[in-house]
């Protein structure tokens, strides 16, 4: 039993889903960029990359339910080939479907994406976008030179087209510690980004969601590196909250990745806790129904501490 799912038992705490409300796709690996707390190890050289086909079966499987929003991730997601047919073919079911773009700003302005924003615009997706600060320092030394001008630069672009302002185009950032520590409140720490952003750059957001790193991926390398990841699991475990159970996001989304395979979460993901049948062979969306979900048992392990922390973390920010 890894050490979350014996804090659980010993809280007697069970950690099962409820009725799915996200699907959440990870389109692949592929990104611009290669930040140094990314958990998908996502960068330009990264092969894995949803097919066309892939992308069918999943619309096709989520048009016979009624699961009301598709989240997609990647990755860069939008470097996907098949990423705006993607979202033509979510838009076209009924009944209607909310999208979310979780979006790393740079992207906007690379070359070959002039028009993205404006598709994204136009279908009234939603923009979840990183920010992991609102110096330009703290932005660089996590995510690379240049990149903090680049995202100023395309939420500048964002609010030209309405985003944070139209009601139907909400614009959220998200913030995550640039090292081993805890998010501060998310309240105060969006009262902050508000203010600076306004006032240095005259930008204009919705909400802000801080979220905890999680030991996985390209960042439990750095802890690793830098002998810090047993302290990091230390001061996760000792902020184990038992309050942010009820909200862990792995209760009412459903995560699949670019081939179509099946996880409680991006995290579990990001470590091959693909759900299995009882002959240990992998489960896609395909097989799933939706309805049969309600009360099955989570996958967990060690990582999981990263949610659970203080007011918890999740892809909608803090929990409590
Ligand atoms: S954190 Fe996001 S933007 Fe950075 S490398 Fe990973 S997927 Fe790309
Ligand atoms: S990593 Fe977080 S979201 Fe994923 S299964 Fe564990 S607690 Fe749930």
């Amino acid at each position: 039993m890894n050490r979350f799912a014996h804090k659980l038992s010993e809280q007697s705490i069970s950690l099962r889903r409820v009725r799915p409300e996200i699907l959440q796709v990870n389109m692949g690996k592929l990104c611009n960029l290669t930040c140094v707390h990314c958990h998908v190890n996502a960068g330009p050289k990264r092969k894995e990359i949803m097919t066309r086909d892939t992308v069918d079966r999943i619309i096709d499987w989520l048009a016979n339910t009624e699961i009301p929003t598709v989240d997609l991730t990647g990755g860069a997601p939008e470097m996907i080939p098949d990423f705006r047919y993607f979202i033509e073919r979510v838009k076209e079911l009924e009944p209607a479907r909310h999208v979310i773009d979780r979006c790393n700003l740079t992207i906007l302005l690379e070359d070959g994406y002039s028009d993205l924003a404006e598709f994204l615009a136009g279908k009234e997706v939603e923009i979840i976008a990183s920010m992991p600060c609102y110096s330009a320092e703290n932005v660089n030394t996590q995510r690379g030179d240049g990149v903090f001008e680049g995202s100023i630069a395309a939420l500048q672009l964002l609010n030209s087209l309405g985003y944070g302002i139209d009601p139907a185009l909400p614009l959220h950032l998200v913030y995550n510690p640039v090292g081993a520590f805890l998010p501060p409140q998310q309240a105060e720490l969006e009262t902050d980004y508000k203010r600076e952003l306004q006032k240095h750059f005259g930008i204009v957001f919705n909400r802000l969601y801080t979220l905890a790193n999680l030991p996985i991926g390209r960042f439990a390398a750095y802890l690793r590196h830098t002998n810090r990841l047993d302290e990091y699991m230390r001061l996760l475990i000792e902020a184990f909250n038992p309050a942010t159970i009820e909200g862990l996001m792995c209760r009412n989304t459903i995560s699949v990745g670019w081939r179509g395979e099946v996880y409680d979460c991006d995290f579990n993901q990001q470590l091959g806790m693909q759900w299995n049948n009882p002959d240990r062979s992998g489960i896609f969306l395909w097989d799933v129904h939706p309805d049969s979900l309600k009360d099955r048992e989570i996958m967990t392990g060690d990582h999981c501490f990263g949610c659970t922390a203080g007011a918890g973390s999740s892809c909608g920010g803090a929990i409590l």
